[in-house]
């Protein structure tokens, strides 16, 4: 059910899509909030094997939203570039659409919250144990599992570098 590329010239190889979504910092999380209007919230995440893992506290606007409706997409700029004379940006992109939920066996929510820590705080094992046993009560871990991944790229970006050389 979910839609081709228009412009398929410019949609990136699968792996391209998975190297962007391993590399990214911060993806923009977006869910069927209050309303029915969309929430989209700029998050940390880690990306494995098909999932994207996420921390959040355990209440608040985006843990209600996913308490109430499983489909999410998710968001990550991998290049912004505006050219301001051609009026137009390199831009390089991943959207994935997939089903979202607050996991609740310890094993594998432990095994998501220490490749979120290793990620972004690379080879600290001890202090990120410290920071587990510091920060895990008041904790969720969100994961969203994806059905749907694309990347895409600005058509100038095609004899570029591609994020699998970086
Ligand atoms: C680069 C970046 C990385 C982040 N990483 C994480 C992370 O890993 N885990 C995490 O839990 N949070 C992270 N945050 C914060 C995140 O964006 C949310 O603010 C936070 O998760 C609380 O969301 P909530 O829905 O529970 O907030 P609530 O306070 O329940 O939201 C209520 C309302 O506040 C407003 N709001 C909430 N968040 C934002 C925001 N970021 N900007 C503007 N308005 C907002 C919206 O109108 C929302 O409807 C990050 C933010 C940034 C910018």
């Amino acid at each position: 059910m979910f839609r081709e590329m228009r412009r398929f010239k410019q949609q990136l190889a699968d792996e391209e899509a998975v190297e962007i979504l391993k590399q990214g910092k911060t993806g923009i999380l977006a869910v069927l909030g209050d309303e029915g209007y969309p929430y989209t919230v700029p998050i940390n995440y880690v990306y494995d094997d098909g999932k994207i893992y996420m921390h959040s506290a355990k209440s608040g606007h985006k843990v209600d939203a996913i308490e109430a409706c499983d489909k999410a997409s998710f968001c990550v700029i991998d290049r912004d570039d505006v050219v301001p004379a051609d009026y137009s940006t390199l831009f390089r992109s991943v959207v994935a659409f997939g089903r979202v939920r607050i996991m609740d066996e310890e094993e594998a929510k432990m095994a998501a919250i220490r490749l979120l820590g290793d990620k972004y705080n690379p080879g600290q094992d001890e202090a990120l144990e410290a920071e587990i046993a510091r920060a895990y009560s008041r904790m969720h871990m969100i994961e969203l599992e994806i059905e749907h991944l694309t990347g895409k790229q600005a058509k100038e970006l095609a004899h570029v570098k591609s994020p699998l050389d970086e």
